[in-house]
C-alpha cells in the first residue's frame, strides 16, 4: 500500500515539504500519496500578494535571498525560474531615521560619521572591535549587549537594534545572539572578531540578492500547491492528532478525521502547541512559549511627484526615541520598479513588533492615518496617497529570545518517541522565506526516510 504523508499548514514551510515528498517519494515501489490540510482559503501563509490595477502589495516578506540552495532547487524543479524576479541596485542604499534625519548606512567607519549616525568617539569604539578581547563563555548574550560589547553602544543602538526591528520586529535587548544571528556569533567564536572574520570569510560571506516573482512571492506557494504531485485541502483546519499504534489519525475540523502514516506539522508554534497537546505534552508546552507580537503592514502608493522626498533606496528603519511608531519603510516600487504603475510609488510601512505591540493591533484607519503622519516628519511634504492596503498579523514573526534554543530542543526531544512525526517552521529553523523553504524540505527528506526504514 501507498504510505500517505499529511502535511499540516499550508505556508512555504508546508508545501516545500508537501513539493519535496511528491517528488522523491517516488523512492517507494508506487509513491507516496501526500496531502497537504491548509486553514485558509489558499495557500501561502505569511506570504500574501495583493494586486490590484498597477499595483503589487505584499502583506507579508518583501522576498527572499538568493544563493539558498533548497529555495532555489525548488523553485527550478517547479520550473518558476522565468518569473523570479530580483531588486535591482537601489535595493543597496538603506537608511536609518536617527536625530531627526535619514541617514544613509555606509559600511565603513568615516561615512558613518559623516553620515551623522556615529560621532568619533562611536567610530573610533568601532575601530576598535579587533582589539576586543574574545568571550568564548558565559551565560547566552542578547543582540544588543553582543553589539555593545564588541562595537559599541552607538552602534548597538543606531545600527544593531534598527536591522534587528528590520528583520525580526524584534528587540535588541531581548533577541539571544546565538539563535537569532548564529552567523554573527560564528565570526566571533571562530576567528575572534567580526572584522577579522569578516576579512577571513571575504566573499564567502554574500548576502544574496532580494528576490521574487513577476507576480509577488505569494506566486510560490500557490505555484508548488498547483503544480505539485499532491492534494491541498483548504478552509479545513486540524484539531488533533493521535496514533494509535500503527497510524496517525489527523482530526480535522467539520469533516472526517484523516489516515496517516507520517505527519509534518509546518504551522506557527502558538498553533502546533494544541495539535501536540496529547501526544508531547512537553513539546506542546516549549511552544507555547514561544512570543509573536503583532505586526501590521500598511502599503501606500502615490502618484507621480506626490512623495518627493523619499529616496531612492531599498527603505529605511527607525531608531526608538524619535517619536515615531513605524519600525520602518520599504520602498517596494524603487527595488522593484514593477510593483507600481509607471513613475508611482509603493512604500510599505511596518508597525507593532515587540517594541510596540499596541501600534500592530490598530485598526486599518488608524494605522493608515498614523503611517501618513509619519510620512511627513521622514520625508517632508506627501500628498494623498492614491493606493492603500493595510495586512494586519495579529501574531507575525516568533522571537528568538535568549533560551530559543532550549525551547527548540524542548520540542524536539518531546516529539522523538513519536512514530513518524516531524516538526518544521519558522519558529525553529530560521525566520527568514528561504530558511522555512529548507525547513520544510528537511522534515519531508527525514519523513520518507522514516518510511522506507520502517516499512522496507
Ligand atoms: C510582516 C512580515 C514580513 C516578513 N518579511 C520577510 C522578508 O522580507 N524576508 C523573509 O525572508 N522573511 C520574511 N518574513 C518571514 C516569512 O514570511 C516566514 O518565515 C515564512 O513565510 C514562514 O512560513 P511558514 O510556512 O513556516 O509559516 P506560515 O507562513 O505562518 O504558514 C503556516 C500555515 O499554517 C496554517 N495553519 C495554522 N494552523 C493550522 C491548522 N490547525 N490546520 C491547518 N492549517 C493551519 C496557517 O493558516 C498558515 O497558512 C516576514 C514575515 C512577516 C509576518
Amino acid at each position: 500500500m501507498r504510505p500517505h504523508l499529511v502535511v499540516i499548514g499550508g505556508g512555504i514551510t508546508g508545501l516545500s515539504a508537501a513539493w519535496t515528498a511528491a517528488r522523491h517519494g517516488a523512492g517507494f515501489s508506487d509513491g507516496c500519496d501526500v496531502t497537504v490540510i491548509e486553514r485558509e482559503a489558499e495557500a501561502g501563509g505569511k506570504a500574501r500578494t495583493h494586486r490590484n490595477g498597477g499595483w503589487l502589495a505584499e502583506g507579508g516578506p518583501a522576498g527572499f535571498l538568493s544563493g539558498r540552495p533548497a529555495i532555489e532547487r525548488i523553485i527550478a524543479e517547479a520550473e518558476l525560474t522565468d518569473e523570479v524576479v530580483t531588486a535591482n541596485k537601489a535595493a543597496a542604499h538603506r537608511f536609518v531615521y536617527f536625530n531627526s534625519a535619514l541617514r544613509r548606512v555606509v559600511p565603513n567607519p568615516v561615512g558613518l560619521v559623516t553620515a551623522g549616525l556615529l560621532d568619533v568617539r562611536g567610530a573610533l569604539r568601532l575601530l576598535g572591535e579587533p582589539f576586543v578581547p574574545t568571550r568564548r563563555s558565559g551565560p547566552e548574550e542578547s543582540v544588543w549587549d553582543f553589539a555593545a560589547r564588541r562595537i559599541g553602544a552607538q552602534a548597538a543602538d543606531r545600527l544593531v537594534a534598527p536591522m534587528t526591528l528590520g528583520i525580526y520586529a524584534g528587540d535588541a535587548h531581548q533577541l539571544s545572539l546565538p539563535s537569532a544571528f548564529p552567523r554573527m556569533a560564528a565570526l566571533e567564536s571562530e576567528h575572534g572578531s567580526l572584522v577579522r572574520g569578516l576579512i577571513a570569510k571575504r566573499g564567502r560571506m554574500a548576502t544574496g540578492t532580494l528576490t521574487s516573482f513577476r507576480d509577488g512571492l505569494q506566486t510560490l506557494p500557490r505555484e508548488l500547491s498547483r503544480r505539485g504531485r499532491f492534494a491541498t485541502q483548504t478552509r479545513r483546519a486540524v484539531r488533533a492528532l493521535a496514533h494509535d499504534g500503527a497510524r496517525w489519525s489527523v482530526s480535522v475540523e467539520g469533516g472526517p478525521a484523516l489516515v496517516a502514516d507520517a505527519v509534518v506539522i509546518a504551522v506557527e508554534a502558538w498553533a502546533a502547541a494544541p495539535l501536540l497537546d496529547g501526544v508531547a505534552p512537553p513539546s506542546a508546552a516549549a511552544l507555547r512559549q514561544f512570543d509573536y507580537p503583532p505586526v501590521t503592514v500598511v502599503s501606500l502608493g502615490f502618484a507621480p511627484g506626490d512623495a518627493s522626498g523619499v529616496p531612492n533606496g531599498f527603505g529605511v528603519l527607525i531608531t526608538r526615541g524619535e517619536g515615531l511608531r513605524a519600525l520602518g519603510n520599504l520602498w517596494d516600487s524603487q527595488f522593484f520598479p514593477s510593483r507600481s504603475p509607471s513613475g508611482h510609488l509603493l512604500l510599505r510601512a511596518m508597525l507593532g513588533g515587540a517594541v510596540d505591540r499596541d501600534a500592530g493591533t490598530l485598526d486599518d484607519e488608524a494605522a493608515v492615518a498614523l503611517v501618513r503622519r509619519e510620512l511627513a516628519r521622514l520625508y517632508g511634504t506627501v500628498a494623498a496617497p492614491v493606493f492603500s492596503h493595510v495586512v494586519r498579523w495579529p501574531r507575525a514573526i516568533p522571537q528568538y529570545t535568549v533560551g530559543h534554543a532550549d525551547r527548540v530542543r524542548a520540542v524536539r526531544d518531546g516529539l522523538r518517541a513519536q512514530p513518524g512525526l516531524f516538526i518544521a517552521g519558522s519558529a525553529l529553523d530560521g525566520i527568514a522565506f528561504a530558511d522555512a523553504a529548507a525547513s520544510g524540505v528537511n522534515a519531508a527528506e527525514d519523513a520518507l526516510r522514516w518510511l522506507r526504514t520502517t516499512r522496507s
